[in-house]
């Protein structure tokens, strides 16, 4: 049994499918003359099978998303049919007598020289594609693999270092039932991904992917961070049986999506959800979400060649506001940087802190002309079907720092609104609220909060900067942690400033999705949470069960403990008491 951090709750069991960059078995790397043919058929059909794979994929992100954001496959599709690439692997085939993998893998290596040698940013951002190519062609090089083989016929469990933006789109696919990463913690990508779709996902797993090979048997128990690979037959079935219940627990859950989420006195709360795009907004519903606290724009960036038009942005903010169940939507603008970078509004060049450097507000300050393109999409996209109505989109600012931010976004906002009048545009007067994500905002929420309309706590980034602990990074994710006691602090005299001035405050990291933490910010005064749309259903359980007064107890119980174990355990005893149906969803 491997140790990871568990990051989508659930327990499930299937094939394990590993991504690995180029695998090439030593005793296959050569070919024997009469070989060598059948092995340039074998990368012609891989080749074919790839470029109808990036068709596909261009159509259906094309569907989704929209026609910029599946340029990214097209580009993929054109290194498939680029003669020099092409050309090279067939050569080394035919001259060198190489393996179609082994050829693949030099190709890797020959672009890797090339471009990392680079000053040109973009140049280097196309060795990202070429991997991406190079692995897509070596799964269907790699027999087992073939779709026709039957592989792909039960659940799969992807494992992998970390995920590729186009294995993520993949994951909409049904057949994927688990994630287990070398990389990655609780609040990475592939987490807020995985637990946006459901699907059980363990992060920070040394080494899993020297461990285990495809076609192996793998079981993923997101609640406790556990993977076992090619388990005994009584473990086998003993984790079947846990899998049941949580499926079971979780069907049961979703039947609670039409009712009003309540807390066992009667006190309404707004459970929204966080979204990455217009699926993740269906899904929200389908939870059962009263509507979308945060969207997430960059993911429209980061699958686009170029930066959005203001015509695309607004239809797409157009398709989530109307997705989502309240008909209005919290739109947050780019919040690029960090550990996602697009090629066309990167780094200068390498941070040494990214995410302590020119990420968020502070890049979009920088590129004021598409920074005006979306806030103005997102105005537009607030416009009320009729006068007097309450606008549609909310507009959020990320990761501000200090008052003269807030001042500079005004400014701005107000610019664009100028703009959209003198243009004769329609346009809804967008509440207008900050991201409380730097320990400085924290200190100063007493002022800040009188500058906005509205304020949402980040806790992801809050978490990893009061704790000066990377959010991505296995080795300290024993720091990053909510439940700690300086954390507890922190949110208490946030919830209570914005309270005491009447502006709305939710919370939108990872940790409203998390029972415990859910429960101790009840406690605090919060009523509104936003949260992956898969952990909605059993939120809404919990909050049936805790009344206000019970969570201002465990509220002040936490607050007099010292340490992040005892806050965990004394809460773990309590919900489980409370809540005795919610067991097998409970996280360690
Ligand atoms: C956060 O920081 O808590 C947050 C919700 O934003 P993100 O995870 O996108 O940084
Ligand atoms: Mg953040």
């Amino acid at each position: 049994m491997r140790k990871g951090i568990a990051v989508s709750p659930g327990v499930t069991i299937g094939t394990a499918y590993c991504i690995h960059e180029v695998f090439v078995d030593p005793a296959r790397a050569t070919l024997q003359p009469h070989e060598v043919a059948g092995e340039i058929a074998r990368f012609e059909s891989a080749r074919k099978r790839s470029i109808q794979d990036l068709r596909l994929l261009q159509q259906k992100v094309e569907q989704q998303v929209g026609k910029d954001a599946a340029a990214i496959f097209a580009v993929h599709e054109s290194i498939l049919h680029d003669a020099t690439v092409v050309g090279k692997v067939r050569a080394w085939i035919s001259d060198e007598r190489l393996s179609a993998q082994a050829s693949l893998a030099r190709l890797l290596e020959h672009y890797r020289e090339l471009l990392h040698r680079s000053d040109d940013e973009y140049l280097r951002d196309r060795l990202a594609d070429i991997r991406d190519v190079v692995e897509r062609l070596t799964g269907y090089l790699s027999d087992a693999l073939t779709k026709d083989s039957g592989f792909f016929s039960g659940p799969i469990i992807v494992v992998a270092d970390e995920l590729l933006p186009s294995q993520v789109v993949m994951l909409g696919d049904s057949t994927v039932h688990g994630i287990v990463t070398q990389a990655g913690s609780q609040t990475s990508h592939a987490a807020i991904i995985a637990r946006s779709r459901g699907i059980p996902a363990v992060s920070g797993v040394a080494g899993v992917l020297r461990q285990t090979k495809t076609g192996d048997v793998i079981i993923v128990d997101g609640r406790e961070g556990h993977v076992i690979v090619n388990p005994d037959p009584e473990v086998l079935t003993a984790y079947r049986k846990l899998e049941r219940e949580f499926f079971d627990l979780r069907d049961q859950l979703a039947d609670n999506r039409d009712l009003p989420a309540r807390t066992k006195d009667g006190q309404a709360l707004e459970l929204l959800a966080n979204i990455n795009g217009v699926a993740d907004a269906k899904s929200a519903v389908a939870m059962g979400g009263s509507g979308i606290g945060l969207y997430r724009t960059e993911y429209l960036y980061l699958t686009h060649a170029s930066v959005p038009g203001e015509e695309e942005q607004l239809e797409i903010y157009r398709e989530v506001v109307a997705a989502s169940p309240s008909g209005s939507a919290t739109i947050r603008t780019l919040d690029i940087g960090g550990d996602k970078t697009v090629p066309f509004l990167g780094r200068e060049k390498q941070e040494a802190n990214p995410f302590m450097g020119w990420r968020s507000i502070r890049l979009s300050f920088e590129h004021p002309n598409f920074f005006l393109t979306q806030i103005r999409a997102i105005l537009r996209a607030a416009a009320p079907d009729k006068p007097g109505d309450p606008p549609k989109a909310q507009i959020l600012f990320p990761m501000v720092t200090n008052l003269e931010e807030l001042r500079r976004l005004r400014a701005i906002v107000r610019r664009a609104e100028q703009q959209l009048l003198n243009d004769g545009k329609v346009f809804g007067k967008a509440p207008f609220g900050m991201m409380l994500e730097v320990p400085a905002a924290a200190v100063m929420i007493d002022e800040l909060v009188k500058s906005v309309d509205f304020v949402s706590i980040g806790s992801n980034d809050l978490v990893q900067y009061l704790m000066a602990a990377d959010r991505d990074n296995p080795k300290v994710s024993h720091l990053c942690q909510p439940l700690s006691p300086a954390v507890l602090r922190v949110l208490a005299a946030v919830v209570r400033s914005c309270n005491q001035a009447g502006r709305p405050v939710t919370l939108c990291g990872e940790m409203a999705g998390q029972p415990q933490a859910f429960a101790v910010l009840l406690g605090m005064g919060l009523r509104r949470f936003s949260m992956s749309p898969a952990f909605i259903p059993s939120i809404k359980e919990l909050a049936s069960h805790l009344s206000i007064s019970t969570a201002e107890r465990l509220l002040h119980n936490a607050l007099k403990l010292s340490t992040t174990r005892q806050i965990r355990s004394m809460l773990n005893k309590e919900l489980a008491a409370l809540a005795p149906n919610l067991r097998p969803i409970l996280m360690q």
